[in-house]
């Protein structure tokens, strides 16, 4: 099958693509990287009037140092990062994660702001970036907001973008030098998308720690202060301090109701852990 017709515009800066939004009149489609609108257009599952090419604009190529995290511009592409053409402030997390996005042809062209948006449930930036503290920058013709990427991603294909807005730029904290990760994605043959996805930044030295748990054909669920998974508090022995009850019992709140899927997901949850404690 074809993409049905649409009309297609290749602005050439930022407030000309943000303008066309704002006058746009029918369904419109912002192309980034095309890696998951593509497809959607040729099964027809879009049928947008109108496509907004933004994979030329420069503003979103822009990646800048700003006081304690890296602002990377939403059309950086997953390969990019793979390949080190952006500064690291995640001591590799970041690259390992995307180096696992799919295939080298998807991540040559898919971008860090069209995964967001998309709001796949199964993609990686969706569970990786809310575990490291990410933060997420939309910008409309009314101006800028921010906020944190378990606020922006609310289900599976849903965020809070408006008609009008576009991700700007993701806001990545510099990871501190005391900090652990892990990350361990499950699915039957690499460059596929998961079927279990777990994220965890421990910092035993600030007695912190960060976990989302993906793939749950829903928003990740994400925890901001895990101690709980942790026996309250979190110290350098919080491998052997990992309650799976406790990580279960979240999965069920979440709406996941088959065992053996929860198990599924604490076990993923449990070998990052164990990576992060490596
Ligand atoms: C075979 C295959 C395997 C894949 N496997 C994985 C995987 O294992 N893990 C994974 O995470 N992903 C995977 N993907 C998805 C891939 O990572 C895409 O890059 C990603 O989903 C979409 O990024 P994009 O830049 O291609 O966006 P596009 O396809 O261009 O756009 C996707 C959606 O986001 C909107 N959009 C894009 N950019 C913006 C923006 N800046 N602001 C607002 N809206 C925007 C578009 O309008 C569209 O609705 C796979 C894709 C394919 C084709």
């Amino acid at each position: 099958m074809k993409a049905a017709p649409f009309l297609y515009q290749r602005p050439v800066d930022m407030n000309a693509a943000l303008a066309l939004m704002a006058e746009a009149k029918g369904a419109t489609k912002l192309l980034a990287g095309g890696q998951s609108l593509g497809p959607m257009l040729n099964l027809r599952l879009v049928q947008p009037d109108l496509i907004i090419d933004i994979s030329g604009l420069a503003e979103l190529k822009q990646v800048k140092r700003s006081g304690g995290e890296l602002v990377i511009g939403a059309c950086i592409t997953h390969g990019d990062i793979e390949d080190g053409r952006i500064p690291d402030v995640t001591r590799g997390a970041m690259q390992r994660v995307a180096g696992a996005i799919a295939y080298r042809a998807v991540r040559n062209r898919g971008t860090i702001g069209g995964s967001l948006s998309h709001a796949d449930p199964a993609a990686d930036w969706v569970s990786a970036l809310p575990a490291l503290g990410a933060r997420i920058r939309l910008r409309s013709l009314a101006g800028m907001r921010e906020l944190a990427i378990e606020d922006f991603v609310t289900g599976a294909l849903e965020s809070v973008l408006h008609p009008a807005e576009i991700v700007e730029a993701i806001c990545v904290p510099v990871m501190r030098p005391s900090a652990r990760w892990g990350y361990v994605k499950a699915c039957r043959k690499p460059g596929e998308f998961a079927h279990a996805i777990a994220a965890v930044l421990v910092d035993p030295e600030a007695a912190t720690a960060r976990v989302a748990i993906g793939a749950i054909e829903a928003a990740p669920v994400v925890l901001r202060d895990a101690a709980s998974l942790f026996g309250g508090r979190i110290n350098g022995d919080f491998k052997r301090q990992f309650d799976a009850r406790v990580a279960d019992a979240l999965l069920t709140k979440a709406g996941i109701t088959n065992a053996a899927d929860r198990h599924i997901h604490v076990a993923v949850l449990r070998r990052a852990i164990d990576e992060a404690a490596a």
